[in-house]
């Protein structure tokens, strides 16, 4: 039945010689039987053993089994050889440790996917004839030796293999044992195949039906035997992998494994709380984007000049020259947008201001224009109210100032004095007499509302309604000069009327957003004009809005690198422990493969351990970042005065309900696959009769 033809095994013997370990074996056993196989130490026995249990394959010559060459199987049926045709029992007995007597014998049965309570009653069966059914529920590493060569025994048995190699059975046996465990292998030899090899001649010589004797590698009996080429074939097909079958191992590798998966736990938690606040940051800055930045529009006037570039002789230099647009020039510039209007430019006006609080001086702070306080965007106001026009509203960062130079709680409400005084001189006279006159100008506003700005842009600034502003100017005359021109002229006549190149004109109009439904096609026709040579608009929200478009972009790059290398780090992580642990469990998946479990059952056993650790660490993430993304705003808030910066998009993405949490759920779960499935792969040649040698 089991025929040797020639078999030949080399090793290395150093650099470059080898030598038999096996030598030219013919051999044919017949079907059942107790074969002794014996030698000194070294002769080939385990070589011999390993061969014929598949374990290795022969240099040279065929392993026949019912005229179907082993050595020449392919893997699916050199699985059905390991799980059904040969079993092995070795010195130390290559049981699951960690597992319970009646779980290790049932083993085999699991690997070919056998009805769970079949094989339990086959397993509790053969328990019985061995006289071990006691020791059903025991865990495998507190057996004695005796008993845990039975238990192999029993394992070996449950699938009724044809052929039970057993190499150095009682090895680690006192001679009671010994003798029991020999006496229980002469029985089975009326059913099985049996060799065993020992070299307790005197022990096993009683009992067995065939001697061999080998030495050197070769075999003292030999058989005539000629290799046919009529071989015959195993047709078994590949059995169907069950998810769970092994999920007990699973849980038990888990917690033997309790650094590796502390160390999985950990870093893939980290892993998706991180990707969840930077995809939130990601998803918040776009919002904060439209909502804040748009809004700044309405709180900054903007100038729009005229730019003429000047070439220096002889020069990379250029200068830039600046120039007032005229006022038709500039009425049909935006005369297509109805949300834009225009106005003198007052900044010569208002320098040489002075600013009184409480007699209190103001010593440093700016003076800025809203068109009119009716047409901005409440939410930027954090106290008082926005309405009329005769208030000023001031910032949070003059409204802290006051609060400390004046001791009080807040400033809304305070009286607020300001005081506008120029001296300006014109030459109009052909003779070269100047005439001068004095622009004085005195409000007492008072403070109607504070306004949230951003922390890093500290100055403190007072915020007047222009239109009002305007309307005063328009009241007020400049006296010299209305008698010069025999006529009321005002200080709007004075700037209206000068020519685009003058100081006074402060080389520029001022341009204001007035319908707040309109700001990003404000956005849009600043960034038309803007990408033009010849017209310029500056404007502290469309510069705030770049500089922070182009903040977030650099973040986002960041971000986005961030992102790939703890991918990248989740991968290596999750990879080299399983790498390790399949390392470190080698001699277990040694065993399992022995049985004839294919490499897709054995990266079953891991990847469930691995996807249950992910499980958790999922769970745990997510409740990590719906816990911290409140306290990080909060944090972002009290630092930069930024809301909501933060927005993990929990619920939807592009309208698509649950989207990041699947997107987060699947990614980890590939990466998990992947990074279990590379290092099972590369080590699935694993050395079976290596990691299985006795030690
Ligand atoms: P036995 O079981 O009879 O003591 P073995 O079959 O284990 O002998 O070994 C036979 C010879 O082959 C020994 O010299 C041993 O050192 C050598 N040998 C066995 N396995 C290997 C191996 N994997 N690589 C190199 N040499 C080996
Ligand atoms: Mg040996």
């Amino acid at each position: 039945m089991l025929k040797l033809i020639d078999v030949g095994k080399k090793y290395k013997r150093n650099k470059d010689q080898y030598f038999y370990a096996v030598n030219s074996i013919t051999y044919e056993f017949s079907e059942t039987g107790f074969y002794f196989l014996y030698g000194k130490s070294g002769s080939g026995k385990s070589t011999l053993a390993n061969l014929i249990a598949s374990f290795e394959k022969p240099d040279e010559g065929h392993i026949l089994y019912k005229n179907i060459e082993i050595n020449k199987l392919n893997q699916i049926n050199l699985n059905y050889y390991r799980q059904k045709i040969v079993g092995m029992v070795f010195q130390h007995y290559n049981l699951i440790e960690d597992l319970t007597v009646l779980e290790n014998v049932i083993l085999p049965r699991k690997i070919i996917q056998d009805k769970q309570s079949n094989a339990v009653a086959d397993a509790k069966k053969i328990l019985d004839e061995l006289n071990i059914r006691k020791l059903e529920n025991k865990v495998c590493k507190n057996l004695s030796g005796g008993e845990k060569q039975r238990v192999a025994i029993a394992r070996c048995l449950i699938n009724h293999p044809k052929i039970i190699i057993c190499d150095e059975p009682t090895g680690a046996l006192d001679e009671k044992n010994s003798i029991q465990v020999i006496k229980l292998l002469k029985e089975l030899s009326k059913k099985h195949l049996i060799i065993v090899i020992s070299h307790n001649y005197d022990l096993i010589k009683i009992y067995a039906d065939n001697i061999l004797y080998l030495s050197d590698g070769k075999l003292k009996e030999k058989h005539n035997l000629h290799y046919n080429n009529s071989l015959k074939k195993f047709n078994f097909k590949n059995i169907r992998i069950r998810f769970f079958n092994f999920i007990k191992l699973s849980i038990k590798n888990l917690l033997s494994n309790k650094i590796k998966n502390i160390l999985i736990f950990l870093s893939t938690s980290f892993c998706i709380f991180s990707s969840l606040i930077v995809l939130g940051f990601v998803n918040g800055s776009n919002d904060f984007l439209n909502k804040e930045t748009y809004a700044r529009f309405d709180y900054s006037f903007s100038s729009i000049s005229k730019i003429d570039e000047i070439h220096i002789d002889n020069s990379f230099l250029k200068l830039n020259k600046m120039e007032r647009l005229s006022h038709s020039e500039l009425a049909n510039l935006i005369s297509p947008y109805p949300f834009i209007s225009f106005g003198i430019n007052y900044n010569k006006l208002l320098e040489n201001s002075s600013v009184y609080i409480d007699n209190y001086k103001l010593d440093s702070y700016s003076l800025s224009f809203v068109y009119n306080f009716d047409c901005v965007n409440n939410e930027l106001i954090i106290a008082g109210e926005m309405s009329a026009s005769d208030g000023v509203y001031i910032n949070e960062s003059l409204d802290k100032k006051l609060q400390e130079k004046l001791n009080i709680k807040t400033s809304l409400g305070r009286y607020i004095n300001i005081k506008l005084f120029n001296e300006f001189k014109f030459d109009l006279y052909d003779n070269g007499e100047q005439i001068s006159d004095n622009f004085v100008f005195e409000k007492l506003y008072f403070i109607k509302g504070i306004v949230r700005e951003f922390n890093f842009l500290t100055t403190p600034k007072i915020y007047l309604c222009y239109q009002d502003f305007d309307s005063n100017i328009k009241n007020i005359s400049a006296l010299n000069l209305s008698k010069y021109y025999s006529k009321n002229y005002t200080w709007f006549d004075y700037i209206y009327n000068s020519s685009g190149n003058e100081e006074q004109t402060s080389f520029s109009h001022y341009i204001f957003l007035n319908d707040l439904s309109k700001i990003k096609d404000f956005d849009t026709f600043v960034d038309s004009i803007n990408s033009s040579d010849d017209i310029e608009i500056s404007c502290d929200g469309y510069w705030l809005k770049n500089t922070f478009e182009d903040i977030v972009y650099a973040i986002k790059i960041g971000v986005f690198i961030f992102m790939i290398l703890m991918m990248i780090g989740m991968v290596l992580i999750i990879g080299i422990s399983s790498f390790s642990t399949f390392a470190f469990k080698k001699k277990q998946n040694a065993i399992f493969i022995s049985l004839g479990m294919n490499i897709e059952q054995l990266f079953s056993i891991y990847i469930l351990e691995n996807f249950f650790t992910l499980l958790i660490s999922l769970i745990f993430g997510f409740i990590l970042s719906f816990i911290f993304q409140p306290i990080i705003n909060k944090l972002i808030f009290n630092i930069f005065q930024l809301t909501d910066l933060i927005n993990i998009p929990f619920l939807s993405v592009f309208d698509i309900p649950l989207f990041l949490p699947f997107i987060i759920v699947f990614f980890s779960f590939f990466i998990t696959y992947f990074s279990t499935y590379l290092p099972i792969y590369f080590s699935k040649n694993i050395n079976i009769s290596k990691e299985l040698k006795d030690e």
